[in-house]
């Protein structure tokens, strides 16, 4: 019975709807959550009568409030009050800001949380961060802004083993929502007994992040588009293959500290699966087109570089396909007729590398004007969905076909030994490939 502008869907009058509360609160409820500014003492009598707690709340569904943390310890009127805020980061610094607020003394009892992607993990990480509970919604349809159904609290995030100690690992991303690595990565550590989540963090601010990341202790992340480049700052000291790759797609911490290890994990994800087609050995010469340029493109081309493949790169933006190859001796061109001319040489293999097929490009074809023979091996790196517009395309031509959760899977698989130092279970994997769409 929330006030609309409290984020509810009282639409009766505030006479009514106090008079409804007092009738119900008396009838056995162990709660009632009562908003922050509600002046009735009429009400709170019938509550306490009734042996119920009432919890103190405020929310906010446009920022994280400043002065929040003062606010929060003086919400509870007496110590059998539950403090509760539920406020809307919109930026990860705005997430640190309210971490903040649950390193701060006060009552043992209290709801804080975080709505919105952003606010996201907060939800699910309510024991770790002592929280005294968190709000789920049976229906995809949450009532309020990021909520989680409790299917997924559960299935995915083993919401009841998380505690004080339970060590968090992340992809952090924009967009990031959609990830499947927190399935992989969760099943992984639920099969070995391993305390620890991993979660997704919606990153629009890298420098607000990186407090997010210290406020959390988070040990370590899987790094997504668009920020594996831009990690490469003073933050993270990068191995020898992420800087020749010129992208980080996993971070470790390092010690206790706020610094960072990072790699490229892309690389051995991508040749795990080929292997697998080409029987443990790719062919000698084999000539392959990488449409796209970008940071995955580069941890592709570097991989086939390294196996002595012939490589050509077709990208939407032609200098950026010119630098990419010139990097590593490959041949460029644009995604145009003069570019699928040149292809012809490189047809053994055609892996798609670009975000278009991916949401909210599904419907795009990166290459139209790609005509396939049907002797092409096509490898898609766009996992969801899993069969893009331009792998059905290929399909239909006759192509063998890779998807790119397989690669997803098999570079996850490298990131969880980093993580954990321990190897990912195989006999998951059958069951993940059928649960990834
Ligand atoms: P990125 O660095 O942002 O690069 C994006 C690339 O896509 C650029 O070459 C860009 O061309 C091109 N592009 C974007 N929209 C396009 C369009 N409408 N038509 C043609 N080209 C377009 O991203 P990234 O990190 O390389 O990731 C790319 C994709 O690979 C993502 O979908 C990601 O999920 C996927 N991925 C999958 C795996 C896996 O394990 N399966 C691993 C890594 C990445 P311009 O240069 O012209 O902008």
């Amino acid at each position: 019975m929330r006030r609309v502008r409290d984020g509810g869907k009282f639409n009766g009058t505030e006479q009514d709807r106090l008079a409804l509360l007092r009738r119900l609160a008396g009838q056995g409820f162990a709660y009632v959550d009562i908003e922050e500014d509600l002046q009735a003492p009429e009400l709170e009598e019938v509550i306490r009568r009734g042996g119920a707690r009432i919890v103190r709340s405020l929310h906010d569904f446009s920022r994280v409030p400043p002065g929040l943390s003062a606010r929060f310890a003086s919400l509870a009127r007496g110590p059998s009050e539950i403090p509760k805020a539920a406020v809307t980061p919109t930026t990860c610094a705005q997430l640190a800001e309210l971490l903040e607020v649950f390193h701060a003394p006060g009552n043992q009892e209290r709801v804080l949380l975080g709505m919105g992607d952003i606010g996201f993990p907060t939800r699910v990480l309510a024991p770790h961060l002592g929280s005294s509970w968190c709000y789920a919604s049976p229906t995809a349809q949450a009532v309020a802004p990021g909520q989680v159904t409790p299917i997924s609290l559960e299935d995915v995030y083993r919401f009841r083993s998380i505690g004080r100690s339970t060590a968090i690992f992340g992809v952090m991303g924009n967009p990031v929502m959609h990830s499947r690595s927190p399935l992989i990565h969760n099943r992984g550590f639920s099969a070995l007994g391993i305390d620890a989540v991993y979660l997704p963090f919606l990153v629009p601010d890298l420098d607000g992040f990186w407090k997010v990341a210290d406020a959390l202790q988070i040990r370590g992340l899987s790094v997504t588009v668009p920020h594996k480049q831009a990690v490469l700052g003073p933050m993270v000291r990068a191995d020898a293959h992420a800087r020749l790759v010129g992208a980080c797609n996993t971070l470790m911490r390092e010690g206790a500290g706020s610094s960072w290890s990072g790699t490229n994990t892309d690389g051995e994800g991508f040749l795990a699966p080929l292997l697998a087609v080409f029987g443990g050995a790719i062919p000698p010469g084999l000539g392959v087109t990488v449409i796209g340029a970008g940071g995955a493109a580069r941890a592709v081309v570097a991989a086939l570089g390294s196996l002595g493949a012939r490589v050509l790169v077709l990208n939407r933006t032609i200098e950026n396909a010119r630098s990419l190859a010139a990097a590593f001796g490959a041949h460029a061109g644009g995604l145009d007729a003069a570019g699928f001319g040149s292809e012809k040489d490189f047809s053994d293999l055609v892996v798609q590398t670009t975000s278009a097929g991916m949401s909210p490009l599904e419907d795009v074809d990166p290459a139209p004007g790609l005509a396939f023979s049907g002797s092409e091996i096509v490898y898609e790196l766009v996992y969801s969905p899993r069969k893009t517009r331009f792998l059905q395309r290929s399909e239909k031509a006759g192509c063998r076909i890779v998807y790119g959760r397989q690669m997803l899977i098999a570079q996850a698989m490298r990131q969880f030994q980093l993580f954990v130092n321990a190897s990912y279970p195989a006999s998951l994997l059958a069951e993940l490939e059928a649960e990834i769409d």
